[in-house]
């Protein structure tokens, strides 16, 4: 099957809603021809800098305009980062993802200890991926030289909800920065969030504006909502399984080479939902107790699912 970036909005609709299990066998061999079903990367995600944040994204207990149980941190020490990322290391990740809650970068000695963590850990063989907020040409540029794989830049939603969610910066915001860290020669990371309150017809806008872009993300991560408390959506619902199913297995049909990654929200889904999902085309997942601020599946059941699905940490 060939890569598209010229799907229409009714071909994304039409695959959404295929019948669920011929969607996801569709899905499933789609993945097979592009991927080795055996492999799953396993991320880690640290938190360098945490809350405090001035964007007022709803779903995000980081910002400072709602009052959660975050305690703002400062910019972590380069050992304290090197620590947790040899740890990880040792524990099978092979990507390691830089998170800050900043609105932007600015050219400060704060950046400058970034580029030493991207450099520092880039060393030690594995990806690292930094999500910083936006950034310009010369900073994408920065990275790239420091030796950074990746930028993670969500664009979360549809261009239609974006609005509901955010009012702190634009859909097109967003895709400048997108633009800035591909014309650096840096993979883009970009998905979304499921469970804000957005209709499917969002979910699939945000799907297509992925799968049109002329080259496709190297990573999507797929997030489910995880309701904090004193947030906006504090009293959202969980996302049906099988919602969360059709888009994992529509972005695989859309974006075959992509990996996609279950993210966020992983705690309390069961092994058999798990199961779909990789079955659907997951090929990576966060591991470790915690996600940013959240509590994350406990590593050890991790270990036992990767087990019993003979599952295998990508290299
Ligand atoms: S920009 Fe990032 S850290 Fe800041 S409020 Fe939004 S999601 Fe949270």
């Amino acid at each position: 099957m060939e890569i598209r970036s010229n799907w229409t909005l009714e071909e994304v609709k039409s695959l959404y809603q295929l019948p669920i299990l011929d969607l996801i066998f569709k899905s499933a061999s789609i993945h097979r021809a592009y991927h080795s079903s055996k492999n799953l990367q396993m991320c880690s995600l640290i938190s360098i800098k945490t809350g405090g944040c001035p964007e007022d994204c709803k779903y995000c207990p980081q910002s400072s305009r709602y009052k959660t149980d975050v305690n703002a941190q400062p910019l972590m020490k380069l050992d304290e980062v090197m620590d947790q990322a040899k740890r990880a290391i040792e524990k099978g990740a092979t990507r390691i993802c830089l998170g800050a809650a900043w609105r932007n970068v600015r050219n400060s000695t704060q950046f400058d200890r970034v580029l030493e963590m991207v450099k520092e850990i880039s060393s030690l063989e594995v990806e690292v991926c930094c999500c910083l907020g936006m950034l310009d040409e010369e900073q994408a540029k920065r990275l790239k030289e420091a030796g950074v794989f990746a930028y993670n830049h969500n664009l979360d939603t549809s261009r239609d909800f974006y609005p509901s969610i955010i009012s702190t910066r634009t859909y097109d915001d967003r895709l400048q920065t997108l633009q800035a860290v591909e014309e650096a020669g840096i993979s883009v990371c970009c998905g979304g969030i499921i469970g804000m309150g957005e209709s499917i017809d969002d979910r699939l806008s945000l799907l297509h504006t992925l799968a049109t872009r002329a080259k496709h993300p190297e990573s999507v991560p797929i997030n489910l909502l995880i309701p904090v408390k004193g947030t906006p959506l504090e009293n959202q619902l969980p996302v049906p399984i099988w919602d969360l199913v059709r888009v994992i297995a529509t972005t695989r049909i859309l974006m075959p080479k992509a990996r996609v990654r279950l993210s966020a929200g992983r705690e309390g889904r069961t092994l058999e939902e798990h199961a779909l999902c990789f079955l659907a085309g997951v090929n990576s997942i966060f591991m470790g107790d915690k996600l940013l601020t959240r509590s994350n599946r406990e590593y050890h059941q991790d270990v036992e699912m990767l087990k019993l699905f003979e599952l295998i940490p990508c290299k």
